[in-house]
């Protein structure tokens, strides 16, 4: 089969696109899906680049989302047919620890991420097992599922689980562009909040307008952009803010928030290590609330919300699987707004 193999860490011409890959068996509990659509985002990069203790089975195959058609099913699969459309929940979780029976699979002692630590989606065949597939409907188009899979579980989870949105209330998202960040737009805006962006371009804050922005924000602007959301809340800062740039934006996110407020944090694209004047946290009572990917019933959540209508997966650049290396250059140089789709 199709399928873009990693040998060793590096930039995106490590990315080696091969069509005699061996088509693996699904075992018991899983099914194979041949992959329609796959979807990339920013944990492709990392798991790609390297990082110190990463460990991968070589060669490995990227990806996290993906979308399409059930081609075999394991042994004791009910409930299935093959040729059944289906899109994939991306958190792999063992299924019997305290966290998985909880109802809390994204908190699973052998918590996993498809494309990190187990083969990914970048390929024509993919095995999942069965309880993380959902059923496909007809009107959505397999890129807008694999488009919409990650960010908008992950997006959902730390929002609403986590972050306990209410309507009403002010969300400052950091980036505009980013997929969770088009994401968390979204669903605060169906949750009834006023939303503030903070973007790097003008082009990217008019999308995120259309998108259903409030108030936009460049991120040059004079005085900085905290100083600027103080300045258009009336000194008081806003309740939630999304922060997944982490380095260069944390404090700043600090400064934005309104005393009692909220910091909802599901990633890091400038860097971990982050400095924060720690009297904001303490003097503005903040809440720094962490979280990664979601739990099973978060995505079946969100995912019904995009089969409705009310959330639209936003997909930027469509590319063919034999081109993942530009479309992995597009995705470092942040240079396209929404998702980055890969076309089986
Ligand atoms: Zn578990």
């Amino acid at each position: 089969m199709q399928a873009v193999l990693l040998y060793e860490h590096g930039g995106p011409e490590k990315l080696t696109l091969v069509n005699d890959h061996p088509v693996p068996d699904p075992g018991h509990g899983e099914v194979r899906v041949r992959v329609l659509a796959a979807a990339m985002n920013y944990l492709d990069i990392w798991v790609r680049s390297g990082w110190p203790g990463i460990k991968l089975d070589y060669p490995h195959i990227l990806g996290a989302d993906a979308s399409g058609t059930i081609d075999a099913l394991g042994e004791g699969v009910t409930g299935w047919t093959v040729g059944d459309r289906v899109a994939i929940d991306p958190t792999l979780s063992c299924g019997e620890c305290v966290f998985c029976r909880t109802g809390y699979q994204n908190r699973c002692t052998r918590f996993a991420i498809l494309g990190e630590h187990a083969s990914g989606t970048y390929a024509e065949m993919i095995i999942v097992p069965v309880r993380n597939l959902i059923a496909l409907p007809e009107h959505i188009s397999h890129a807008e599922a694999a488009a919409a899979s990650l960010v908008f579980v992950t997006a959902w989870h730390s929002l609403i689980t986590r972050g306990g949105l209410r309507p009403g209330e002010s969300v400052l998202l950091v980036g505009a562009g980013g997929g969770v960040n088009t994401a968390c737009l979204q669903i605060a805006k169906l949750a009834g909040c006023t939303v503030y962006v903070v973007g790097s371009t003008d082009d990217k804050l008019e999308r995120a307008k259309a998108l259903g922005a409030d108030v936009i924000i460049r991120r040059d602007v004079d005085g900085g952009w905290s100083r600027m959301v103080y300045r258009l809340t009336a000194k008081r800062g806003v309740d939630v803010v999304v922060d997944n740039v982490g380095q260069a934006t944390l404090n700043d996110s600090l400064r934005s928030a309104a005393r009692g407020g909220r910091i909802l944090t599901v990633g890091n694209t400038s860097g971990a290590e982050a400095m924060i004047d720690n009297r904001l946290v303490f003097g503005k009572h903040l809440s720094l609330i962490g979280s990664t990917m979601g739990p099973h019933r978060d995505y079946v959540s969100v995912m019904n919300l995009l089969f409705k209508g009310k959330l639209k997966a936003v997909i930027g650049a469509t590319y063919p699987l034999a081109d993942v290396q530009d479309a992995h250059r597009a995705l470092e140089a942040g240079a396209v707004f929404g998702k980055i789709v890969l076309a089986l």
